[in-house]
């Protein structure tokens, strides 16, 4: 496990970055830490480093899955206002597809395959992040 300390947006927006370099198709990514931790800043980094227009990223109250075209295919996913009974499959199958990326938010609600990354994300202060 690697653990970082953002003092700022900023330095979150680095570490975000420095991790989509690592990320090939067919990656899983899973973020947890409580509202306004940074899960969906950090994914608009990533999509970003993958050519999409961060604003393509939204906070998703409503919407509980898209697929953007991006250099490869970014699924993200946010599972905020759901429970596990209300999990519909399309969200399992593109898990289990592998193909692109698919990026979670509140992961912790659903099972992931075993072979996948976790990013908890915490509130330090404000402006601060581990
Ligand atoms: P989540 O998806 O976890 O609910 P968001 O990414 O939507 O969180 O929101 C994080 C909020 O915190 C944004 O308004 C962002 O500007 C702010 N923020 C302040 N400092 C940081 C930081 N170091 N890292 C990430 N977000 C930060
Ligand atoms: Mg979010």
């Amino acid at each position: 496990m690697k653990k970082f300390t953002a003092k700022n947006l900023k330095e979150t927006r680095a570490i975000a970055k420095k991790f989509a370099g690592i990320l090939k198709p067919g990656d899983i990514a899973g973020f947890s830490g409580q509202l306004g931790a940074g899960k969906t800043t950090f994914i608009k980094e990533i999509a970003g480093n993958f050519g999409l227009a961060p604003r393509e990223i939204t906070s998703a109250s409503f919407i509980i899955m898209k697929t953007h075209k991006a250099a490869i295919p970014i699924c993200h996913v946010d599972l905020y206002r759901l429970n596990l009974k209300q999990v519909p499959d399309e969200v399992y199958e593109r898990i289990f597809a592998n193909e692109g990326l698919v990026l979670i938010e509140w992961s912790d609600k659903i099972s992931l395959p075993r072979d996948h990354f976790k990013v908890t994300m915490k509130i330090l202060s404000l402006d601060s992040r581990r």
